[in-house]
């Protein structure tokens, strides 16, 4: 990681050295104008007023509201920053204030803050996040339960907090599932430091104890529902409908009963497995399109476990992504039907978490 911000730092450097002359020539001209036109007694009194006058104006001694534009060609524009965020520069200079994350990614570790020199790219020209020392890869994040009853795979609130802090104090972007899709294409560049979090099976202990934490951060999730769980034990459908109203939380199946996806039961023949596999994908995928008014696009394997068949019977039914339990993160090349993720246990520490947050592969 090191080696890239050193990498964004050279670049930064480069681009203001090369356009910033045209800057400085401008202001030597106008030095060069006022001075023919005064005559030698009262060049030194006017040469005094000139000066205070352009750094005034230019704002190197007053920070104006909006950002100053100091230099651009087709690829940067050089400012200094005024009262706005990145979010603010990103809208008015890129046309999206959500690509916010670009204004600071280029500038890392440099702020954007009132003074600060800046750049911001115009051209996204390395969507998939690969560099000379290696390449982005984006970990997804595999919740279950949440309480305090000390199962292996149940995350404390007081546990998640600290972890949902930990994201947002060290700068880390909690990004939408359908963010990755984009990248995993090779058409959409992602915040370098890109985490997704996506909590399987529907527990309601999700809309107690997970969904108002996420709304305190900010950060979205994807919730995987096994369909014979909803209602029954599992998520009911109102809290489902408002965790997918809030825009930050997005429903998606998990197959109709649990069942491993990967095996033929006991005595399970060719075609009794594979309308159990039909089944598995079609039927929860239809009940959270009645439910939610939508068709759902991704899919989580129970136990993380799939082969080719069910695969073909994800992509039969639309769904574009499929997730699995294996953990490592994901690259822009990662097959997108076994898309890696980190399982979270509640009985190991923040060690164990910080690790599993990994957004670069150095070749
Ligand atoms: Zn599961």
């Amino acid at each position: 990681m090191m080696i890239s911000v050193r990498h964004t730092a050279r670049l930064h450097k480069a681009t203001v050295k090369r356009i910033l002359p045209e800057c400085h020539r401008c202001c030597r001209e106008r030095a060069i104008t006022i001075r023919k036109a005064v005559d030698r007694n009262k060049f030194l009194i006017v040469s005094l007023f000139f000066i205070v006058y352009a750094l005034l104006g230019s704002g190197c001694s007053s920070l104006p509201a909006t950002s100053e534009v100091l230099a651009r060609d087709s690829e940067f524009i050089v400012l200094r920053v005024g009262n706005e965020d990145a979010n603010t520069l990103a809208h008015r200079y890129l046309g999206d204030e959500k690509l916010g994350w670009l204004i600071e990614d280029a500038n890392y570790p440099r702020s954007i803050v009132s003074g600060n020199e800046i750049i911001i790219p115009l051209q996204n020209k390395n969507p998939i996040g690969f560099e000379f020392e290696g390449y982005q890869t984006v970990p997804i994040l595999c919740y279950h339960r949440f309480g305090n009853k000390g199962r292996r795979l149940e995350v404390s609130a007081k546990q998640f907090e600290e972890q949902l802090k930990y994201l947002k104090q060290h700068d880390y972007r909690v990004i939408h599932l359908h963010e990755l899709y984009g990248f995993l294409k090779g058409e959409q560049a992602l915040p370098k430091r890109s985490v997704i979090l996506t909590i399987d099976d529907g527990h309601r202990s999700i809309y107690k104890i997970a969904y108002p934490l996420l709304k305190k951060y900010n950060f979205p999730a994807t919730v995987f529902v096994y369909s014979d769980y909803m209602n029954n034990g599992g998520l009911k459908t109102s809290e489902i409908k408002t965790m997918n109203s809030s825009g930050l939380i997005s429903i998606q199946p998990h197959s109709k009963t649990h069942s491993n996806l990967a095996l033929n039961g006991a005595g399970e023949g060719k075609s009794a497995y594979r309308k159990r596999v039909r089944d598995e994908v079609r039927i929860p995928s239809r009940k959270l399109e009645n439910t939610l008014g939508k068709a759902p696009r991704y899919y989580a394997y129970p136990f993380g476990d799939t082969n080719p068949q069910v695969i073909d019977e994800l992509k039969a039914n639309g769904l574009l992504l499929g997730l699995t339990v294996q953990s490592a993160a994901n690259a822009a090349f990662t097959y997108p039907y076994l898309l890696n993720r980190s399982m979270i246990f509640g009985d190991r520490g923040m060690d164990d978490f910080v690790a599993k947050l990994k957004t670069f592969q150095a070749r």
